[in-house]
């Protein structure tokens, strides 16, 4: 069995505070939030990183992405979406995923 912690979770070994789920994808907390609303957005086949993920996979992932952010931020404020890719990246877990980000402002370029 794959020890993705990724994987756990969609499996249901590791607890999470999941948020959305269907045949595709699951959405759950960040367990270190970032943002007053952190949500994680992963597939639930095991891709490493957006690098590996083909043209369908990639679209019904960022449909929910974009459904769920609606639902998540505040008031119509907006979020910031954020896929970490590889070491330079800054992506600590193997298993391709996009965080929602919301109820707080974000500059550009980050402080
Ligand atoms: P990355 O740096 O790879 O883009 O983001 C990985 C994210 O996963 C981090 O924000 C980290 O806090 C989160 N994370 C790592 N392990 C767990 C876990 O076991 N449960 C949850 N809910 N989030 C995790
Ligand atoms: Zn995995």
């Amino acid at each position: 069995m794959s020890e993705c912690v990724f994987c756990k979770i969609v499996r249901g070994e590791l607890p999470s505070r999941t948020v959305y789920e269907d045949d595709e994808v699951v959405a759950f907390h960040d367990v270190r939030p970032q943002a007053p609303t952190h949500v994680l957005v992963v597939p639930k086949r095991h891709v490493a990183s957006i690098r590996e993920a083909d043209d369908a996979l990639l679209g019904t992932l960022f449909a929910r992405v974009r459904d769920l952010a609606k639902e998540l931020e505040t008031e119509g404020r907006g979020f910031r979406l954020v896929v970490n890719t590889g070491p330079e990246g800054g992506q600590t877990v193997p298993h391709l995923h996009v965080h929602i980000l919301a109820g707080r402002s974000f500059s550009w370029p980050p402080g």
